[in-house]
């Protein structure tokens, strides 16, 4: 964009319908509630003139009718808000639904959701925020949930969910949901989605350096999901085992031909967590049963926040070196070898270990 005299601009001012938009690999700029009120992604407004520099920062301001909430990095304010941000940005929330705190975690829930969905949302964060921090340690401030239910968006419909340090959020769009929702398998799906999300705020802000290396990130997540799950609802004990023995067929399959590392850097993103959770699951297995610790993969990664710490992405290295830390050389020599080979059966190796 360029003045037609050619001379810098001073400022841009550009005016946008706060509206959902499913991207590809972001979260979306704007989720709009049923209920009126509005989540916004700071990170979708930050632009730099030319060239961002290495840590750019932005000054933000907010404003908004004078009793309306706004919920910015775990703080209420009312009306007006004005803060610094930057790397990933965060979501901030503008609305009059009461944030409901309950056992240290601030929860904003849509209105319009289904009363038995909110109830849900209600009680399991705080449960798996709890279950977590008693295992990784808690977080420097109070986890923040927003869930949200924009049932008018006419594009199809879908659900986008995901965390940013110190939020969890989730939100469905399209009309569909309002039947999609009084399905028997929904509730235990949430809760999942939930169990995984909170999951990474707990992994304290440690992720893969690179793509191949996804699945420690997103397969520990999906295995700490498993670990809450059947301890805080042992009667979804049957889903939880269907869903292993399908992430198993389907890590098979996708590293049939070739190993996970190079599914991974090719794209395949769905074995990050596929096959992410079958060699994260083998480690726990691994750890309880040679006694080296009865919080299974949990101590892992409590070695790796103490070996990592201010440190940067956790390499494939990293986690082999913290994994044999704690459960042995012969543990992590399998992983290691399991991750790189094509066509073997990623658990049975580590199983062989204890
Ligand atoms: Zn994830």
């Amino acid at each position: 964009m360029r003045r037609k005299d050619g001379r810098p601009f001073r400022a841009v001012r550009v005016r946008m319908r706060p509206a959902y938009r499913d991207l590809p690999k972001d979260y979306g700029p704007f989720a709009p509630f049923g209920d009126g009120s509005m989540l916004f992604h700071t990170g979708r407004f930050f632009a730099c003139a030319a060239a961002c520099t290495d840590d750019p920062r932005w000054r933000m301001s907010l404003r908004t009718r004078r009793d309306r909430s706004i919920v910015l990095n775990g703080q209420i304010e009312r009306g007006v808000a004005r803060w610094r941000d930057q790397d990933d940005g965060s979501y901030v929330y503008i609305g009059d639904t009461r944030p409901v705190r309950r056992a240290g975690v601030l929860a904003i829930i849509d209105q319009s959701l289904p009363q038995t969905v909110a109830a849900q949302l209600d009680r399991d964060l705080p449960r798996f925020g709890a279950f977590y921090a008693a295992r990784l340690g808690a977080l420097p401030s109070p986890p923040v949930l927003f869930a949200s239910f924009d049932s008018k968006y006419a594009d199809g419909w879908g659900r986008q969910g995901g965390a940013l340090p110190g939020q969890v959020f989730t939100h469905f769009y399209g009309e569909r949901w309002s039947s999609e929702m009084s399905k028997p398998d929904f509730a235990f799906d949430l809760s999942w989605h939930f169990a995984h999300e909170t999951g990474h705020l707990y992994q304290h802000g440690l992720s893969s350096a690179d793509k191949s290396g996804s699945w420690i990130h997103e397969g520990a997540a999906e295995a700490f999901a498993t670990i809450a799950m059947r301890d805080l609802d042992p009667a979804t004990a049957p889903q939880i085992d269907a869903r292993i023995a399908l992430a198993r067929r389907s890590c098979a399959e996708a590293t049939e031909r070739q190993s996970l590392a190079e599914a991974l850097d090719k794209g395949n993103y769905r074995a990050a967590y596929s096959c992410g959770l079958v060699l994260n699951l083998a480690i726990d297995q691994a750890i309880r049963r040679s006694g080296a610790g009865q919080d299974g993969l949990f101590t892992v990664w409590r070695r790796l926040h103490t070996d990592q710490r201010g440190g940067q992405g956790v390499t494939a290295q990293d986690y082999a070196a913290a994994v044999k830390a704690v459960a042995g050389s012969c543990v992590s020599e399998a992983l290691v070898r399991t991750t790189q080979t094509a066509g073997v059966s990623l658990d049975h190796e580590i199983d062989r270990c204890v």
